[in-house]
């Protein structure tokens, strides 16, 4: 022990490296960390908090619109982007200030910068160039906005990262892309009043989620104005006064004030010395890891969005907390990435959790899909053109619900509880046998009998 400064050094304060790290110590061990950027990384500084914080402030402008069906007057209402970003400030700020709060409380201790490594113990610090040696390293680096192969006009594109900070609330904007971000961030501007035109690469958007839920969110994106374009990439990006002259694939174009990429995010891996310690890396740049979050360097290990496996907060806080158990607590343990519920903040909301029809339908003998969509309740007196969607998959020999998604309001709030349900293998007489809360959405996923479709593997081969 005596050789070394500390017993961990993490590199990067976000949520896995700040969870490792309070719980490593928490186990008596002696920890550094350091943050380049802002403590509380990218779901709390430029991810899932002001993203939700944005969601929640786009939604208004259909409440505004519902109220008056239920007897409510609302004089013509006004936005002001820069306060709205002011506030989010503030609370990311007040965030920042309570996770450091929690390091230091943990006795962590907190280095403002850059961390490298110079050799397989030890860690560079980039500002002083001081060096710290460590028994154990844990990279928690994270991921950053990938623009794809180089276009003409690429450094007129933005990432969510410079959405967050826009001086202004551009009265039209281009987002490419299918995935979670883009999904998203069409649903924040065009609830805050952009014109939001959405370009994807595929068929349609959110591959990999259930074929039913995409094309529902698809055709109610639409109805909420936005322009769903699939099939298309865009191919250059030009500048003419303060606008932006967008060209697609087909040679057709776009003129917008803002030009926004949300085209995936890779590792932060390089420039850390990994390569050199021999340190494997995948495609992509991730860092590969076993069960334990170990590199292929046994005393260097790596959590969170820089090892790919799942790029969601609550998985590298887990895969932290797992690290550190295993390491400093005497608890060898892993972390199940199967059954993770996940929801896109999009208007309306997407909650799933399991396998999808496709998948269920490629991995089980056989399969019952349970499926319905209705007008929800407030939108009978608000008069809003909405439907809400929900699946059931269940493995037909075992009854056990095997998938549920859900497109519809709250379906965030929804899918975290049907997804105990799901992990706890609750059957489809589970599901039916408990009893209904009236009158809520949630109570079709109760009363769901029909069965929409019935797959055996000769069938669905
Ligand atoms: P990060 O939180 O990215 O932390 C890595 C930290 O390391 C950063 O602070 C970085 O500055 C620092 N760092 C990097 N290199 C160095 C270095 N060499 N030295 C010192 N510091 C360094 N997930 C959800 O579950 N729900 C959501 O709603 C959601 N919304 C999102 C919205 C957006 C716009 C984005 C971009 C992501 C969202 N995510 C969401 C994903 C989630 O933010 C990430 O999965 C999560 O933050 C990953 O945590 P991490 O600890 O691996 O890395
Ligand atoms: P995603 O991986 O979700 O989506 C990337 C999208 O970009 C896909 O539609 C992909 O198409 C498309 N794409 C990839 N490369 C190209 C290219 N060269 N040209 C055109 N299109 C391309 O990434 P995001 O950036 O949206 O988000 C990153 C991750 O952050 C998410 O995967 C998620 O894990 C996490 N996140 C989670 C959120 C949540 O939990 N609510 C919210 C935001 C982010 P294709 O599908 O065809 O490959």
């Amino acid at each position: 022990m005596a050789d070394y400064d500390v017993d961990l050094f993490v590199i990067g304060a976000g949520s896995g490296g700040v969870r490792a790290a309070r719980v490593a110590s928490s186990h008596g061990a002696r920890v550094m960390i350091a943050e380049e950027y802002r403590v509380g990384g990218t779901c709390v500084i430029r991810g899932c908090v002001p993203k939700k914080l944005l969601v929640y402030a786009s939604r208004f402008a259909e409440d505004f619109e519902d109220a008056e069906g239920f007897g409510w007057t609302v004089p013509k209402p006004t936005f002001h982007w820069p306060a709205l970003i002011h506030n989010k400030d503030r609370e990311i700020t007040r965030l920042e200030a309570a996770y450091t709060t929690t390091l230091e409380r943990y006795k962590v201790g907190l280095v403002k910068g850059r961390a490298v490594l110079a050799d397989a113990n030890t860690v560079r610090l980039i500002a002083t160039g001081e060096t710290v040696r460590a028994k154990y390293i844990l990279v928690a680096t994270g991921g950053w906005p990938h623009h794809g192969p180089a276009i003409p006009g690429i450094e007129h594109v933005i990432s969510s990262n410079e959405a967050f900070q826009l001086p202004e609330l551009p009265r039209s904007i281009l987002i490419q892309g299918g995935g979670y971000i883009a999904v998203e961030f069409s649903g924040i501007f065009a609830g805050l009043g952009s014109k939001v035109t959405l370009v994807y690469r595929g068929e349609n958007i959110l591959r990999g989620f259930d074929n039913d839920v995409r094309e529902h969110l698809r055709n109610e994106m639409r109805l909420r104005g936005i322009d769903v374009i699939c099939g298309k990439t865009v191919t250059g990006v030009q500048s003419a006064a303060e606008r932006y002259s967008v060209r697609l694939s087909d040679e057709t174009g776009v003129d917008v004030e803002k030009v926004m990429f949300a085209i995936g995010r890779w590792p932060n891996s390089k420039n850390l010395g990994l390569e050199a310690l021999g340190v494997k890396l995948a495609e992509r740049d991730c860092i590969v890891v076993d069960d334990y979050s170990q590199t292929s360097v046994p005393h260097i290990y790596a959590i969170g969005d820089v090892t790919d496996r799942m790029a969601l907060t609550p998985v590298a806080i887990r895969e932290g907390h797992a690290f550190a158990d295993t390491v400093f607590g005497g608890r060898p343990t892993t972390v199940s990435h199967s059954d993770v519920p996940t929801a896109v903040f999009s208007e309306p909301e997407v909650g799933v959790v399991g396998l999808t029809e496709a998948q269920a339908c490629a991995q089980l003998a056989k399969v019952d899909i349970y499926k319905t969509t209705f007008r929800p309740m407030k939108a009978t007196l608000s008069g809003r053109n909405t439907r809400t969607f929900m699946k059931l998959v269940v493995d037909g020999l075992t009854d056990r619900v095997v998938g549920c998604h859900i497109v519809g309001p709250d379906a965030g709030e929804l899918i975290q509880v049907v997804g105990i349900a799901v992990r706890m293998k609750a059957t489809k007489a589970d599901f039916e046998a408990t009893m209904a809360v009236h009158p809520t959405a949630a109570e079709e996923l109760v009363t769901m009998r029909e069965k929409a479709a019935s797959y055996t593997r000769a069938a669905a081969e």
